[in-house]
């Protein structure tokens, strides 16, 4: 698969996960999908990220915002039914809440 192939597999299957949040009574909003090096440049320093080669510069990563009653939701045990759906739909998807260095829940990708 050429990498256009997989931003459009990975962005069905943010549709799904979109879905199944709804379904399960959270709000989700858009958050970062595509960001450029001098971003990523900027997060590396701050210590927002810990790489250089991450994957939202290939447009197959996106963060998410989900809410409950009103309430922006961060915690890992809140979203991680998310996460397991997430990682289930491809073997490739990785979720955020599940990185060693980084816990960073809202982030959902590809492994490309
Ligand atoms: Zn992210």
């Amino acid at each position: 698969m050429n990498l256009s192939d997989e931003q459009a597999a990975f962005l069905l299957d943010m549709c799904e996960l979109i879905q199944y949040a709804t379904k399960q009574g959270f709000k989700v909003t858009g958050g970062e999908l595509a960001r450029t090096p001098e971003q990523q440049v900027i997060y590396f320093k701050t210590g927002r990220s810990k790489t250089m080669n991450f994957i939202h510069l290939k447009r197959c990563a996106m963060d998410l915002n989900f809410f409950k009653d009103g309430k922006i939701i961060w915690d890992k045990e809140t979203l991680a039914p998310l996460g397991h759906y997430w990682e289930k739909l491809h073997p490739a998807n990785r979720w955020g809440g599940n990185f060693k260095s980084l816990v960073d829940c809202p982030h959902f990708e590809r492994n490309i």
